[in-house]
């Protein structure tokens, strides 16, 4: 009786799977969900408090890098996975291989090009001077001397460090860290990208970004020493993304023209 009844209960949800289609789907969900163990994975680092190319909106990244990344992966049959990290960490989990490829407005710069090969450039960067606006710093010459908040590890950091000394060079892990302190008064400027500082300054009553440009940069992704095979992959679909106008339609959707 109880083995009759176990067969019925069976052959019912036998019958009610078939008639809703629900078992051949679940096959092929099954069959998909298989393949997915061999999908090629396309690992990005990034620090995602650096925007308007990667921020976190709704516990999302998004930004340039975060959607020129996604149009690469895309056209080369990778699933793009972000990883957030610290600026400073990027280099070296690309030297290690704990990603394929660092995106984080990184400039290209020749101490870097010791440990990680470059893309081709997507982008320009500028280096600013954030200052409060009743300061007396009112161009780059009067810098010497003065507190200079910097992000860790950035160009920002390496070259006012080279430029004005050590002892003169405040290092935070986030731009917007060392934009606090100067809103605060704890230091007299901040050297940071145009994009974020502009980001940054809008947040932040009674700053502004001084007229006079610190540097000028290229932006580009980084790979291990000896992975140019996935660095021209990459530079394959990005080069196709620049002539198609992909990647300048993305920049002008986060940075809007003045
Ligand atoms: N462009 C700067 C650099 O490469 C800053 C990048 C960043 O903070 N994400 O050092």
């Amino acid at each position: 009786m109880k083995k009759i009844l176990t067969l019925s209960i069976a052959s019912i949800l036998a019958l009610s799977m078939a008639a809703c289609g629900g078992n051949t789907d679940e096959q092929i969900n099954e069959d998909t969900s298989n393949t997915t163990t061999d999908e090629k994975v396309l690992i990005m680092g990034t620090n995602a408090a650096f925007p308007p190319y990667e921020y976190y909106e709704n516990n999302e990244i998004v930004g340039i890098d975060a959607e020129v990344a996604e149009k690469i992966a895309k056209k080369l049959g990778y699933t793009l996975q972000i990883e957030d990290m610290e600026f400073d960490s990027i280099i070296t989990a690309v030297q290690t291989g704990k990603i394929d490829m660092g995106m984080a407005g990184m400039t290209v710069t020749e101490d870097r090009l010791e440990n990680v090969i470059f893309s081709d450039s997507y982008a320009t960067g500028i280096q600013s001077v954030i200052v409060k606006e009743d300061s007396d710093i009112k161009s780059i010459d009067d810098l010497e001397g003065k507190k200079i908040g910097v992000q860790t590890s950035t160009t920002g950091d390496i070259y006012s460090t080279d430029d004005y000394g050590d002892e003169y060079v405040e290092r935070y892990s986030k731009g917007a860290d060392a934009v606090a302190a100067l809103a605060a008064g704890k230091i007299d400027c901040v050297i940071i990208d145009n994009e974020p500082a502009k980001s940054f300054v809008a947040a932040n009553e009674g700053l502004k970004i001084l007229d006079t440009e610190y540097a000028v940069e290229d932006y580009a992704i980084c790979f291990a020493k000896d992975n140019t095979e996935l660095r021209d992959e990459v530079n394959q679909a990005l080069n196709e993304l620049i002539e198609d106008g992909t990647v300048q339609d993305i920049i002008d959707k986060y940075i809007p023209a003045e």
